[in-house]
Formats: structure tokens, sequence, C-alpha cells
């Protein structure tokens, strides 16, 4: 699922996936880290598609987003955040962030397969 997440200071926007909202908003927490300085507001609107600048791969069917066409950018989490462990001095990460480009036909699938 795809949650819109923004903060109420209206600084920061963007699209996080989440099984859940809690899920998606915590995904959001540790992209934007210490740049957050509100609370924040789900909410579960579907992501407005972007046309494409130049051409991307679909982190979903690996196929070809032409420049021109129609994407979404979805901030994805690889690992469980709720694993981060932290020692004295040192954070360790169980997962990463980064900003995946979905063609607007997985976006259908994925949203028809998880709602
Ligand atoms: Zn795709």
């Amino acid at each position: 699922m795809i949650y819109n997440i923004k903060s109420i200071d209206g600084k920061l926007q963007g699209q996080f996936e989440g099984t859940s909202a809690k899920d998606a908003a915590i995904n959001a927490f540790n992209s934007w880290g210490s740049e957050l300085k509100s609370k924040i507001e789900v909410t579960k609107e579907a992501p407005k598609p972007i046309r494409a600048a130049k051409c991307y791969t679909c982190d979903y069917c690996r196929n070809n987003i032409d420049k021109g066409d129609l994407y979404f950018r979805v901030n994805r989490t690889i690992g469980n955040p709720k694993n981060t462990i932290i020692l004295p001095g040192t954070i360790v990460h169980n997962h990463y962030s980064y900003t995946a480009h979905v063609c607007t036909n997985c976006k259908r699938v994925y949203s028809r397969s998880t709602s």
C-alpha cells in the first residue's frame, strides 16, 4: 500500500510504502530523520503520476519508463526499520530507504493486490 505523507508544517511531503499507515509513517520518519520538525499527516489518497523527464527502469517489473511517460515515485524501505539496533554511540540499521520509480501499470496491479 502506498500512502501520501506530509509534515504538518508543510515542509516535507512524499509517498511511502507500508503494509499499514503506521508502517508507512515509520518509513517517512526514517527517511526524513532530523529534517522532520513537526507532526505528520498520513493519507491514503492515491499518489499522483509524474511525467518522466528522462528514462527510468520500473522498480517492480524492470520495464523501461520512457521519457514523457507517466510514472510514480515511491519511497521504499528494504529490511525492517523496527530491527534497528541502538548501541552506545552506534546505530545499526537493518534497512535502507530509497526512491523507487514505478510504472503506471505496476502501480495499478500493486494497488489492486494490496487493497
Ligand atoms: Zn512496472
